[in-house]
């Protein structure tokens, strides 16, 4: 079954169905993580398929297009995304890095979308469609593109097969190459309102739901993904060295986070030092006021610049950090980085 839409999505949706009758043959969707981008994207790659769609769009969910979709199995519909995300999917609640890390990335499944995922659509594309209808690719998400894949998709874009569209999704656009951004039509997701958001969570049972929320930055399926991980202690003990840095803490800590992911970790900095930031210039805390007291003591123990110098070095850190050499080494180098700023 695909989502319905969220409550957040309404207006957006109506937005959207303006680009129906003339649809462009990609279009990117883009925003923040964790509102429900991708599932936006194949709910309008539903729709477009969808023989008997309603008076706003809304596919009908009765016809047989939409049984196929519902359980991808559409013939003239693919759904391309890194090999991690079916695994996610498939075997919900396992821990994956209890695995993989130790044995080695032979048998981990990709982070990256890979150009033979790339290449297999051309032969989709060159079956002609079910009933003469369209053809829709929801890609997901689009940073994830390797170097290679992405030039192939390129290839693709300027060319476009006929009845075909493209739907791509991105956290980040600027980690995209600017040549496949100047070939879509860019559609911006936003992040809902802080009432609904909260509302919506205390739907799902997420308690505590405001906290999580915040750290999230206002993302809700990010903040209930992370109530639900049970990472609220892990991240604890991470806040808490960074509201005390110390060499001796920071080689300790590296030691004991290995197993965390090595992004989350990152962001979890990102939002911390973006904290400090903020309460310094202006006095407010977004992510963590649970903190206050921690944060406010090293706003005062920093320099503005040093701070953006902190800042720029966590979000390079972000990008390489899927694929760390050594987790262990890449937190310590991190962490010690850091406390460089406070000494
Ligand atoms: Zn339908």
């Amino acid at each position: 079954m695909t989502n319905p839409l969220y409550p957040w999505q309404e207006n957006a949706w109506l937005q959207l169905q303006q680009l129906r009758g003339r649809l462009p043959h990609a279009i990117l969707f883009h925003g923040a993580g964790g509102i429900g981008k991708s599932a936006f994207a194949e709910r309008f790659g539903q729709s477009l398929l969808c023989q008997t769609p309603a008076a706003d769009g809304q596919p009908c969910g009765q016809c047989p297009s939409c049984g196929w979709f519902e359980q991808y199995g559409h013939p003239d519909y693919r759904r391309v995304r890194p090999e991690v995300l079916d695994d996610e999917d498939a075997d919900d609640g396992e821990e994956p890095g209890d695995t993989g890390e130790s044995k080695k990335s032979a048998k981990a499944p990709s982070k990256d979308i890979k150009i033979d995922q790339i290449r297999a659509l051309a032969d989709f594309m060159n079956i002609s469609t079910h009933r003469q209808g369209m053809r829709v690719i929801v890609l997901y998400p689009a940073e994830a593109l390797n170097t290679i894949a992405a030039n192939a998709l390129l290839k693709t874009l300027e060319e476009p097969p006929p009845h075909t569209i493209f739907l791509l999704v991105s956290n980040s656009v600027d980690r995209l190459l600017p040549t496949i951004l100047s070939r879509c039509r860019k559609f911006a997701l936003s992040m809902p309102p802080r009432e609904q958001a909260l509302e919506w969570l205390r739907e799902q049972q997420v308690d505590d739901a405001d906290a999580w929320l915040a750290e999230q930055g206002g993302a809700p399926l990010a903040a209930q993904e992370q109530a639900r991980s049970g990472t609220r202690e892990t991240m604890d003990e991470f806040l808490r060295h960074l509201a005390q840095p110390s060499i001796d803490g920071a080689l300790k800590i590296a030691d004991k986070l290995q197993k965390t992911p090595v992004p989350e970790l990152v962001s979890w900095l990102q939002r911390w030092q973006y904290d400090i930031f903020s309460h310094k210039l202006s006095g407010t805390i977004r992510y963590y006021p649970r903190y206050r007291t921690a944060l406010t003591a090293l706003a005062g123990r920093v320099q503005v610049c040093a701070l953006l110098e902190a800042l720029k070095a966590a979000n390079e850190r972000r990008a390489i950090a899927e694929h760390p050499l050594s987790t262990k080494l890449f937190i310590e180098d991190m962490l010690l980085d850091y406390s460089r700023f406070f000494s």
